[in-house]
């Protein structure tokens, strides 16, 4: 026999499902509810009814490229923030980039990420020059930046010169929450004005947020989902915080498996359209994270293309995996890891299905 809490339980999971809302008090119930293992696994099972209706089994891959380490910002969270004298720096060049394009596209890759910190050195003259050689050589990807936050008129000339999509994590909707995982200098105002710039520039663009970073509420994930209600954007990248050694957060516990995926179920059932990654991050808590990722509603997946030589210094956290494996060989045990969860690696752009 159920109890009531399960019947509770199993009602606002289909309550989520049927209207892709809550109102706040029943999604901060499914949030917190100890019903663990009912509470995953009813979410996950309805996540995935809504992906394969709007995705069916299909996953798309993204090349990603870490093409600088330098960045100017100091984010309490973050193991390349400026103030860690002890990471390596290293940025590549244009040709590097473009290698790592060629090999990328030959693995079946129609989508490079250009990720890095904010490093001067990379000004808008030269992310347009690496944009539009990328944009010539492969017509047929999307090119997609994540190089944090720029004015309205570099975001422009990115995209005319021929960048599609724009990752810039909000990390958190909530003011006080913001003001304690980033020094005074940044802002919540001006992340959320980067992205409202982006969509409006035509963009297709990705939000998200950590799950379990420090000082995190159950009221701040639920303003978390507010905002992405508000902005409705493409894409929403999501996992667990993990601390770094040498960052101020180096004793701040972990963010969960479980919590990062009860929200990634969350996500699918508020946002059916929505392209989400299954990360790295949530691969590196658990071996088999990215595969219940994809399980509990994920569709997208973002191995590492960058060369081995420099994996190691783009760290952003402790013990992130696959550092050590060149492309082809992460592109294979994904294909495998895939297949056996259930799902299928497909060839193509994988533009969001509105
Ligand atoms: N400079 C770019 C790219 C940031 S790195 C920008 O500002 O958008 C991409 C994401 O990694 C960040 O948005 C953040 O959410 C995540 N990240 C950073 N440090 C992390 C940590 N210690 N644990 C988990 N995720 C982290």
């Amino acid at each position: 026999m159920k109890t009531i809490d399960e019947a509770k339980i199993q009602a606002l999971v289909a309550q989520l499902e049927a209207e892709k809302n809550l109102p706040d008090r029943d999604m901060a119930e499914l949030i917190e509810t100890p019903l663990l293992e009912l509470t995953n696994r009813l979410l996950a099972e309805a996540a995935d009814r809504v992906r394969r209706k709007h995705y069916q089994d299909e996953v798309y891959v993204r090349g990603l490229i870490e093409f600088t380490n330098y960045c100017k910002n100091n984010c309490y969270y973050c193991g390349i923030r400026a103030g860690n004298a002890c990471v390596e720096r290293y940025r590549l060049t244009q040709e590097d980039i473009l290698d790592c394009c060629r090999t990328g596209y030959e693995l079946g890759f129609r989508t490079f990420v250009l990720q890095g910190g904010e490093d001067p050195y990379y000004t808008d003259e030269r992310i347009c020059e690496l944009v539009a050689a990328i944009r010539e050589g492969y017509p047929d990807c999307a090119i997609t930046l994540s190089i944090g936050e720029k004015p309205r008129a570099s975001y422009a000339a990115y995209f005319a010169a021929g960048a599609n999509r724009y990752l810039l994590r909000h990390e958190t909707a909530d003011e006080l929450h913001y003001a304690k995982l980033h020094p005074a200098s940044m802002s919540l105002a001006n992340r959320k004005r980067c992205l409202w710039d982006l969509k409006e520039l035509g963009y297709q663009v990705g939000a998200g947020f950590m799950v379990g970073s420090p000082y995190q509420t159950t009221a701040n994930l639920i303003e978390d989902l507010r905002f992405l209600q508000e902005l409705e954007p493409d894409m929403i990248g999501i996992g667990p915080f993990i601390h770094h050694e040498a960052t101020p957060f180096r004793d701040m516990a972990d963010g969960s498996l479980e919590l990062s995926l009860r929200m990634l179920s969350i996500l699918r059932l508020c946002f059916p359209y929505a392209l989400l990654p299954s990360t790295t991050a949530l691969g590196t808590i658990a071996p088999n994270g990215r595969e219940l990722g994809l399980k509990a509603g994920g569709n997208v997946l973002m191995p590492n293309l960058s060369p081995v030589r420099v994996r190691q210094s783009y760290q952003l956290y402790a013990n992130k995996i696959c550092t050590g494996e060149e492309a082809a060989e992460c592109r294979s045990c994904l294909e495998l890891r895939v297949r056996a969860a259930g799902y299928r690696i497909v060839t193509s752009r994988g533009d969001v299905k509105r």
